[in-house]
């Protein structure tokens, strides 16, 4: 246990997670874990305007379906609390008064009118936007009628440097930024307030976050200077980029991660894919269970350069770790996907459903396939099946020589004690050189006679899941739709 490494996620409830937030998160609590410190995760919902109904449940959940534990926050409490910025607001006045009593910050009265016009006259002076610290020295006489924001004294000289554990020395020029808000007139911190007082009064050691942090660190820095407070130990993660190097954005599916559990993909195959975007064990291992990623996980092998989000990449490791899993953890994963598709499945035992499952399970890349495709396992389950008789006819068949494969099938089938693959497949490949045809023209119409597809799980082990009874049904039925063949 090292008590002194403490880090946080700190999402703002402003709509579903995506997967560069959830990614911040996976990072952190990763770190947190290699390092056996504590994983904090802390609601940034000072911004009334932005806050969504709901999201906060959306966060949570994205966390659990993870298996990201959490140590502190919401739901769990803690030492640090309350995690929910919105029930901390004394603290954050407490620290402007501060700032302006040690003369880092003052209050600005300027009205939202002559903000207006200050801007207008920027844009047309083409000057880069900025307050222009109209209220910085004057002393202080209370208008009347007007609540004050309070703003930062930002130095006017000098350059602010912290050392980035990824990037290396930043370093910023004070002259560049402007005497940034800290207070609201409606008593609410700022991000950057609330932020630093936050990762101060909860003990933050490493704050690890997103690239485009990098631009509010100064601010912070200078406030953690100003207050008189150590600053933590910043990590700024690699953009995350779409296969055409532009930023991830809902284009390239940049979906809230729920929607990856929505689409079947396993968390496990997440936590792999996300951790490498930006960190990597060495230059060629994919797979990794999350033990090995703790295991080894260190913010020195997180890369500076932007990461390539790919889906394909995304698809192959899911299809894999789904391979990896057993049949019984396959067929309970896969059957809310398949019960969605295919309803009729209900209605049978488990055994059945697993012995149909086990024939697709190489195959399947994500598991919500077997609800958007339900024709792939449909056939397992409904009594009639619905097809055109032109597709049973084989390859350069006829209409009489499909009739009398389908016929002379059945009746080898009629007769076959043994209702093996192995017997199966022999008897049906001796038929086929009787009846002077290849194996794939016969077995072709046999498929769309047992399954109505032209492309099916194999053959004869479809044959077995199906079973004897259902399998001789539906050749005598394919038997009577051969008849309406056009001859
Ligand atoms: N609330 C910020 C966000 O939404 C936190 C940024 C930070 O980690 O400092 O990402």
């Amino acid at each position: 246990m090292n008590n002194n490494i403490r880090v946080r996620y700190a999402p703002s409830p402003t709509g579903h997670p995506h997967v560069g937030n959830i990614r911040t998160a996976l990072f952190n609590w990763l770190f947190a874990r290699h390092e056996g410190g504590k994983f904090l995760v802390r609601i940034e919902d000072t911004d009334q305007a932005r806050y969504v109904e709901g999201s906060v449940e959306a966060i949570l959940g994205g966390l659990r379906w993870l298996g990201m534990d959490w140590d502190e926050g919401p739901e769990k409490g803690g030492d640090y609390g309350p995690y929910f910025q919105s029930q901390r607001l004394e603290k954050y006045q407490a620290a402007a008064e501060k700032l302006i009593a040690g003369g880092h910050a003052y209050r600005c009265y300027c009205s939202s009118e002559r903000l207006e016009e200050m801007r207008a006259a920027q844009t047309a002076a083409k000057q880069p936007p900025g307050y222009d610290r109209h209220c910085r020295d004057k002393c202080e006489i209370t208008p009347e009628g007007i609540t004050p924001v309070v703003r930062f004294r930002v130095p006017l000289k000098g350059r602010t440097v912290f050392n980035d554990l990824i990037r290396g020395e930043v370093s910023f020029e004070n002259a560049l930024l402007d005497d940034f808000i800290l207070l609201k007139s409606d008593g609410f911190p700022t991000y950057h307030l609330a932020n630093i007082v936050d990762d101060h009064d909860m003990r933050i050691s490493h704050v690890i976050r997103g690239e485009e942090w990098v631009s509010s660190a100064p601010r912070h820095v200078l406030l953690y200077q100003a207050l008189g407070y150590e600053p933590p130990l910043y990590a700024h993660l690699p953009m995350i980029l779409g296969t055409d190097r532009s930023k991830l954005s809902k284009r390239h599916g940049a979906v809230s991660i729920m929607d990856y559990e929505e689409q079947g993909y396993l968390p496990e195959t997440m936590v792999n894919f996300l951790a490498l975007l930006g960190w990597s064990l060495d230059d060629k291992t994919e797979i990794m269970d999350v033990k090995q990623i703790i295991d080894n996980f260190s913010i020195e092998r997180i890369s500076k350069t932007g990461a390539i989000f790919n889906v394909e990449k995304l698809d192959w490791m899911n299809g894999s770790y789904i391979r990896a899993l057993t049949l019984d953890e396959f067929t309970d994963r896969a059957r809310p996907f398949l019960e969605a598709g295919v309803p009729e499945s209900r209605a049978f035992d488990r055994d059945y459903i697993k012995s149909a499952l086990a024939l697709v399970q190489e195959r399947v890349k994500k598991l919500g396939e077997f609800r958007d495709q339900p024709e792939m396992t449909r056939f397992f389950f409904i009594e009639n099946l619905e097809y055109e008789p032109i597709e049973l006819l084989g390859k350069k068949m006829t209409a009489a020589s499909t009739r009398t494969a389908l016929e002379r099938s059945l009746e080898r089938l009629e007769k076959l004690g043994d209702f093996t693959v192995e017997s199966m497949e022999a008897d049906l490949r001796s038929l086929a050189e009787e009846l002077e045809l290849k194996p794939g023209q016969l077995f072709g119409s046999l498929r769309v006679a047992f399954t109505g597809l032209i492309v099916s799980p194999p053959l004869f082990q479809t044959m077995i899941v199906l079973g004897r009874e259902q399998c001789l049904k539906r050749l005598r039925e394919a038997v009577s739709k051969s008849w309406k063949l056009p001859e």
